[in-house]
């Protein structure tokens, strides 16, 4: 297993990825694992170890990235390699963002959110609570202490390129830019946090409110953008901001050629963004002057943590083992490296 030695210090970008375990469906269906994680850093996509007559074809691949994280992975792990190097950025007055990419159900929110699987919805162990866990941890450091930082927090979703606040019954907001290119969510609220249990009733309130009045409540969380954030602010102005984005599913092959007019145009407006999104964060780790950021409103919104000096990411991407989700699989893995 990972240890703390294996910790990459210096980077701006960091791609890692995450398989869960063969859920309950998958067992039933007696769907096969293709995926093996031989190695720290090490992805392979191959035909299932228990061969059956009528397996199709499955050429072996191997992926390499920072890190690995097998099924037996918890949060807290997962956390510790990817989002908590970027707690300190924030304090540093620096723009960090990490994100959950990959197919519908293969543990985005799971890892962002917490564990919603049982009756319990814990939020407590996503790496948005434990995000906010060390963010209050560290403001206790006598160095930050004396620099007298006030903690808020954000919570919106952006769904067919519009913003949506989820403090605030999903009020509509507009996204303006003004002549400094700074871009603004008009009348997003900025909720004052003192404490780690402030956050976790946030996350709530946010996740009641993305998932209420939908008849099915994945249908609609797997095509919007979860954006939570994580704002310091010294003297009233920004000094750092951290944030955390449950992405919406990327699995858009059905949507073109649905017959459904609004289906089409949510599938292309999630295609666009995704593509966008890649290209800044590719931006910033070459450090390009030119961020293709205006090209979706998810990177619109998010501008300001593309550029600049001090601004790092981390991409987690998401990805399910089983053979019937091996197209979409090895579309993640293939977005995933080339971010970097
Ligand atoms: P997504 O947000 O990508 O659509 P979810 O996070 O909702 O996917 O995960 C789908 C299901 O799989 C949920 O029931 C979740 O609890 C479960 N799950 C996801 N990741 C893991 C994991 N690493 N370990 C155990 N269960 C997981
Ligand atoms: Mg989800």
């Amino acid at each position: 297993p990972l240890t703390t030695n294996d910790l990459i210090e210096e980077h701006r970008i960091c791609v890692c990825v995450r398989a869960r375990p063969l859920n309950k469906k998958e067992l039933t269906v007696k769907d096969l694992d293709v995926i093996t994680i031989p190695s720290k850093d090490v992805v392979m996509v191959h035909e299932p170890k228990q061969k059956v007559d009528l397996t199709r074809f499955l050429e072996n691949q191997t992926f390499r990235f920072d890190y690995a994280f097998d099924e037996n992975s918890t949060n807290e792990m997962v956390y510790r390699f990817t989002a908590q190097p970027l707690v300190e950025t924030i304090f540093e007055r620096g723009m960090a963002t990490c994100f959950a990419y990959g197919q519908t159900g293969s543990g985005k929110t799971h890892t962002m959110g917490g564990d919603f699987s049982g009756k319990n919805q814990d939020c407590s162990k996503g790496i948005y609570a434990l995000s906010a866990r060390d963010v209050f941890l560290m403001l206790k450091k006598p160095i930050y202490k004396k620099l007298d930082l006030q903690v808020f927090a954000t919570f919106f979703e952006i769904y067919s390129g519009k913003v949506f606040d989820l403090l605030n019954r999903k009020a509509k907001l507009r996204v303006l830019e003004d002549g400094k290119q700074q871009v603004q969510v008009v009348g997003l609220q900025e909720r004052d946090v003192k404490c780690t249990e402030d956050v976790l009733k946030l996350i709530e309130v946010g996740n009641s409110c993305r998932t209420s009045g939908q008849t099915s409540a994945n249908a609609h969380s797997s095509r919007s953008h979860a954006v939570f954030q994580i704002i310091l602010r010294r003297r009233g102005k920004m000094h750092g901001k951290f944030s955390l984005i449950d992405l919406a599913g990327n699995e858009r092959g059905a949507d073109t050629s649905s017959a459904d007019r609004q289906t089409r145009l949510e599938g292309a407006e999630i295609n666009k963004s995704l593509l966008a999104l890649k290209e800044c964060i590719r931006a910033l780790g070459r450090n390009k002057p030119h961020t293709p950021f205006r090209a979706s409103k998810l990177t619109q919104v998010l501008r300001d943590s593309f550029i600049g000096e001090n601004s790092r990411t981390c991409m987690i991407a998401t990805i399910s083992p089983g053979m019937a989700s091996c197209e979409n699989t090895l579309n993640t893995l293939r977005y995933a490296n080339r971010v970097k």
